[in-house]
């Protein structure tokens, strides 16, 4: 298929199309990920975390419900009144009732101190003597001071291998409202440690609690913070004044290079603070994978509009092309090509000596032809010429429309002679066909004028002598095939 140049930018154009719909898209999307993660990230500090720390607080708090309650009874049982102020009769009677207690509510110690004889009375039977300056019993002497009827004291439990416990701890009054001892209960942290596990595997939630110090007193596996304090933990430290000094809060830090979403809340009855944390990496990733799985979408789409729309072009350009070098009645090239393609091959022919001749052919008579059956019917017989000549053409051979009722036939690769025999197929053809269908007995013949190109010729010089073959043969009765020699 012969061609004219192709459009000039065509590449660029689609280059351009591509590229705003690329930045379009991109700079959407990317807007809206910045919005939802912006969005997500504040429900997730604002409500989700928050929301985990309330409920760790509201179940700690139940869990304390229980405790309280068992240690205010056992600190107004008129036995343990009566049995203090009669003078600690029987110690055997206390720890079977201490050992009652604690069986009965299911707590994980019970004790009672005497102010009187400082007796320490476990539930387990054995008895201690308190001592003011003992570390381990300092309790009951910051009890004894208190104006509150009771304390909830978190410490490790010496009496039972050091685990962290949450202890009761009740003032004993006489029946004049004197203080006389202390009852405590003691439970275990393992609703904590419960709650942390919980939350951890289901939430991939890191969450500690900090003492008002700083220091983390536990911490759920995954928690990020491996230091034992978060004034000189990496990251935290920055914000750990901030942590410690509100009751709530919600913060963020970066540790190691990553962002770390946090809440803390105060919990009064420890005197710490529960933190829930969690890397906005990870909070954020569902995101992360739905704005790539949009992107990788998007340019899809982009990379098959552009396609398209190539597709489109290259469509519309070969038609363009197709309809400047047609010849629109015949459907045979037009005289453009003619022109383009003779002028390639007279180059060609500079380099590589083949022979080349023109045809110039041309409808005898043509005018009585439209005057008898008019211009429509001259027209079908136009068409109806050219297709015959087409059809004896060969492939390599160009066929156009010259002008009127002319056409002109390059001749590839063929002597003045040969052509001259090309030329007297065609006539013969044109002169035996029924040229209109159905056949109204309209009989044409046209007349042929050979050339060949010579070492010095142009178009001009070649369709000169073309055409004055052509003069020759209509001055010589028409229907006939004349050549000219260079
Ligand atoms: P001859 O070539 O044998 O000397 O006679 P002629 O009658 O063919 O010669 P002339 O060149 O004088 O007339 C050609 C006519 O062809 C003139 C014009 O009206 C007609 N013609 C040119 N183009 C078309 C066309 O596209 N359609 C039709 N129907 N007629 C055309
Ligand atoms: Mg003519
Ligand atoms: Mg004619």
């Amino acid at each position: 298929m012969l061609s004219v140049a192709a459009l000039p930018g065509r590449g660029r154009l689609i280059v351009l199309i591509g590229g705003i719909l690329l930045l379009g898209f991109l700079t959407t999307n990317l807007i809206s990920f910045r919005v939802s993660t912006a969005a997500l990230k504040a429900t997730i500090l604002q409500n989700e975390l928050p929301l985990t720390s309330s409920n760790i607080y509201s179940e700690i708090q139940t869990d304390l419900l229980r405790p309280i309650f068992v240690s205010s009874l056992m600190s107004n049982d008129t036995f343990v009144k009566d049995w203090l102020v009669g003078g600690e009769q029987d110690s055997r009677q206390v720890t079977r009732y201490l050992d009652e207690i604690r069986a009965k509510y299911d707590v994980f110690t019970s004790f009672l101190i005497s102010d009187r004889t400082r007796q320490y009375y476990h539930f387990s039977g054995p008895t201690k003597i308190v001592r003011a300056g003992e570390p381990n019993d300092g309790w009951f002497f910051r009890v004894r001071e208190m104006t509150q009827p009771y304390e909830v004291n978190i410490d490790f439990n010496a009496a039972q291998g050091m685990e962290i416990t949450i202890f009761i701890n009740y003032r004993v009054l006489d029946y004049e409202g004197r203080f006389i001892g202390a009852t405590s209960v003691g439970l275990k942290l393992d609703t904590v440690s419960r709650i942390l596990s919980h939350y951890k595997s289901s939430y991939r939630r890191g969450i500690y609690f900090v003492a008002g110090d700083g220091e983390v007193t536990v911490r759920s596996e995954g928690a990020v913070i491996q230091e034992d304090n978060i004034r000189t933990a990496r990251g935290i430290s920055t914000i750990a004044n901030e942590i410690l000094t509100r009751s709530d809060g919600y913060f963020e830090y970066v540790r190691d290079g990553e962002v770390m979403l946090l809440t803390s809340r105060y919990i009064p009855d420890l005197g710490w603070r529960v933190i829930v944390e969690q890397r906005e990496s990870e909070a954020l990733s569902a995101l992360w994978r739905s704005f790539i799985t949009n992107l990788a979408i998007g340019v899809g789409i982009i990379l098959l509009t552009i396609g398209t729309i190539a597709y489109a072009i290259n469509l519309y350009q070969r038609r363009l092309e197709d309809m400047a070098v047609t010849d629109k009645l015949t459907g045979i090239g037009n005289r453009q090509l003619f022109d383009i393609t003779l002028d390639q091959a007279l180059k060609l022919r500079k380099r590589v000596s083949l022979p080349l001749s023109v045809l110039l052919i041309d409808i005898d008579r043509f005018k009585s032809v439209n005057d008898t059956r008019g211009h429509l019917k001259g027209d079908e017989v136009i068409r109806a010429v050219a297709s015959i000549l087409k059809d004896r053409v060969r492939e390599a051979d160009l066929l156009a429309r010259w002008g009127g009722e002319e056409f002109i036939l390059l001749a590839n690769n063929c002597r003045l002679e040969n052509a001259r025999e090309l030329g007297e197929t065609l006539r013969e053809a044109v002169a035996s066909a029924a040229v209109l269908a159905p056949d109204d007995g309209l009989r044409v013949s046209v007349s042929c004028g050979v050339a060949e190109c010579a070492d010095d010729d142009d178009a001009e010089t070649l369709a000169g002598r073309a055409d004055r073959a052509l003069y020759r043969a209509k001055d010589e009765g028409r229907n006939r095939v004349e050549a000219e020699y260079a």
